[in-house]
């Protein structure tokens, strides 16, 4: 708990340093004008942005796509490998809600984590986990599953569905080079921890991580310092929502039409959104189906990535020390 406190004080944005004005040698009226000047442009800059919040607009917009997964498990893929480093502090996200449910009864088999977080969140059925720790349970509808696999987890994960349907999502969520090998962890969230907030007439969010108005969501002490709202809102009704300043902001879209920056793109479900810069991310429902999205948020780690399969390390020799170790069943290094 200390390490990731400190980790964050570390990251706190710096204040800019003045030189220190020297009189003697300085002072004469053109230079003092000039500085005055300069003091004055900078103050009232800072001012001036520190009051006009800026609302982000759409940087890039994709579409997720169909892909074969685990023991042959059909889903789209949002984003992955493909895009690095562009979702950063994010890998991937996975949606696997499904028209045909047996696409996914084979589910992933036994499969190791080192170096990442795996967020599971069920909307309809179960998934169905074991791992090498002797934990089993099941993630139920609406209930969401934030597994830290640090130093390294070997689980399998089966999804089941519940009266004929099943669906859900898989983020994969980067850990820095100072966590990757942190101890195993779980955060199990039942649907109702998860506060839901009735923001605006017509807007709903439910705060999973991070903080929205005077919510903050259950799923606590994560590295990359994440966000993570399911948000729907209905015809005519607008979201607003603050967003820090060099994060990275994505939404996709789970349901009905909408829009979400002020050129009015419209977007759909299946519809992947990055924002650029600024301060706040807006949206607002257009059709008679409430628009509901994910709205996920996180500091960027800027750190180089070596990435195979379920495995995300910094380097390649870490990457092949890994792999060596999960042949030699040396690999589960906390909680055999
Ligand atoms: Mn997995």
């Amino acid at each position: 708990m200390n390490d990731i406190a400190n980790f964050k004080t570390e990251a706190a944005h710096s204040e800019p340093k003045f030189s220190r004005f020297s009189y003697n040698s300085f002072l004469t009226l053109p230079t003092l004008r000039k500085s005055v000047m300069t003091a004055y442009i900078f103050i009232s800059f800072r001012s001036y942005s520190l009051l006009m919040l800026q609302t982000r607009s759409i940087g890039r917009r994709f579409s997720s796509r169909e892909t074969v997964e685990g023991a042959g498990v059909r889903l789209r893929r949002a984003f992955g490998y493909s895009e690095l480093p562009l979702f950063d502090p994010f890998l991937m996200l996975d949606d696997f809600r499904a028209d045909r449910p047996e696409d996914y009864l084979l589910g992933v088999p036994w499969h190791p984590h080192r170096g990442i977080e795996t967020v599971t969140y069920m909307l309809e059925g179960r998934m169905e986990h074991r791992d090498s720790m002797g934990n089993s349970g099941s993630v139920d509808a609406g209930n969401i599953q934030w597994m830290t696999a640090g130093s390294g987890i070997i689980h399998q994960e089966m999804p089941k569905p519940v009266n004929g349907i099943m669906g859900g999502f898989q983020l994969w969520v980067n850990l820095p080079r100072s966590h990757k090998m942190m101890d195993p962890r779980y955060q199990e969230i039942a649907w109702d921890r998860i506060p839901v907030v009735e923001a605006n007439s017509g807007v709903t969010v439910k705060v999973i991580c991070g903080k929205f108005g005077d919510a903050i969501g259950p799923v606590r002490d994560i590295v990359a310092d994440p966000d993570f709202f399911d948000v729907s809102v209905l015809h005519r009704a607008h979201f607003t929502a603050k967003v820090k300043r060099g994060y990275t902001v994505f939404a996709y879209v789970i349901g009905g039409e909408g829009i979400l920056d002020e050129a009015e793109t419209t977007v759909k479900n299946h519809d992947l959104v990055i924002f650029s810069d600024g301060d706040n991310v807006t949206a607002s429902g257009i059709g008679i189906k409430s628009f509901r999205f994910l709205l996920l948020s996180g500091r960027p780690f800027h750190e180089p990535v070596a990435w195979r399969g379920p495995i995300v390390m910094n380097t390649d020799a870490e990457l092949q020390q890994a792999f060596q170790e999960y042949r030699d069943g040396t690999f589960i290094q906390k909680g055999k």
